[in-house]
């Protein structure tokens, strides 16, 4: 637990798997004196009463923001700028507003106007996740090890963006700053365009007419189950992500069709060097993301393997 906690009431304006993960974490840590949570439909609302993580149950997006200290809106992107209407004149002078939001720059296009002076607001993205939603996918480790990387605006107060840095840090976190456009660029390729991907062959092998959906499945450990996991993220985030940051994408994506198409190209003209250099390259970057603690080094994820049959002769 730490020490101290880093803000006093903290409202979550959305509690899926990303915000009920934050109110469990900052519980468990005692970053905060006091969590309010509330969501979109009396559903998850009422679940989240049960589930108990948070202090209170909101009604409202505004009667959560009310006298909060620290407000982390956790909703689709697409939602950002009329949740930050409906709260704007809500906000206490010197409270914080975050969120954590995939995409940053459409956040801060569409939430800054309706934040007022005297609040601070300062972007972040958890890069944390699993495929599951909702207030009952969430989990205190989820952000352990993993980076948070906050986007404050350029007039942002220092201090502020410091004791948001450390809420995150008191979660497990590590913390890194940079403008919104740079974090679209790089996760547009070190994310969106993956998902796209797998979005993309998960259909694509659901629609080939010659191999029959049993067989998809059967011999799914193939390479195709891992993209099966990224293609059940929730649609509704990943159709925001794609609309929100639509222009770093393309360029991901142009950038991609070029190399595939060098792919291909030698593939057909049987370049076995071409693809040998390229595999090896790309096993180094593996081992790289090993090396930096962002994944298992046991084989196929660290999946369970069965063992041999029982020799029976
Ligand atoms: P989620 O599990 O689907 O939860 C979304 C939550 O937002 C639900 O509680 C929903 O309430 C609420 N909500 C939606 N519209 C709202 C509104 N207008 N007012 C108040 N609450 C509203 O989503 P998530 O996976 O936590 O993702 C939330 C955000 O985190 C997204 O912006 C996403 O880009 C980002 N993110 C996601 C991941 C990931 O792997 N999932 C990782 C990093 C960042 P109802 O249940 O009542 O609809």
């Amino acid at each position: 637990m730490s020490t101290k906690p880093l803000f006093d009431r903290l409202a979550l304006i959305g509690v899926g798997l990303i915000g009920s993960s934050i109110a469990r974490a900052a519980r468990t840590q005692g970053a905060v004196r006091t969590i309010v949570a509330t969501a979109r439909t009396s559903q998850t609302r009422e679940r989240v009463a049960e589930l108990g993580f948070a202090d209170e149950v909101a009604e409202t997006n505004a009667a959560a923001a009310d006298g909060a200290d620290l407000v982390i809106v956790s909703i689709p992107v697409g939602q950002s700028g009329s949740v930050a209407e409906e709260i704007g004149g809500h906000l206490k002078a010197g409270a914080t507003v975050s969120d954590v939001g995939s995409v940053k720059g459409s956040v801060l296009r569409d939430m800054a106007p309706h934040i007022p002076a005297g609040v601070h607001f300062v972007p972040a993205h958890p890069v944390a996740g699993t495929e599951y939603s909702g207030p009952d996918a969430g989990f205190a480790e989820l952000f352990v090890n993993r980076w948070c990387i906050l986007t404050p605006p350029e007039n942002a107060d220092p201090e502020a963006v410091e004791r948001l840095a450390a809420f995150w840090r008191a979660l497990g976190a590590n913390v890194e700053t940079m403008s919104a456009a740079h974090h679209d660029l790089v996760l547009a390729v070190t994310s969106h365009l993956p998902h796209l991907i797998a979005y993309t062959i998960v259909g694509t092998a659901d629609e080939l007419s010659q191999v029959t959906r049993s067989e998809v499945l059967q011999f799914s450990a193939g390479g195709f189950r891992d993209f099966t996991r990224i293609a059940a993220s929730d649609p509704t985030m990943w159709r925001d992500v794609f609309l929100a940051n639509k222009e770093a994408v393309l360029e991901m994506l142009g950038r991609f069709n070029e190399d595939i198409a060098g792919l291909t190209r030698a593939i057909r003209r049987g370049e076995g060097d071409v693809l040998f250099e390229h595999f090896t390259r790309t096993r180094a970057i593996r081992k790289g993301i090993v090396a930096a603690g962002q994944d298992s080094p046991a084989p196929d994820f660290g999946r369970p393997h069965p063992g041999l049959p029982a020799d029976d002769g």
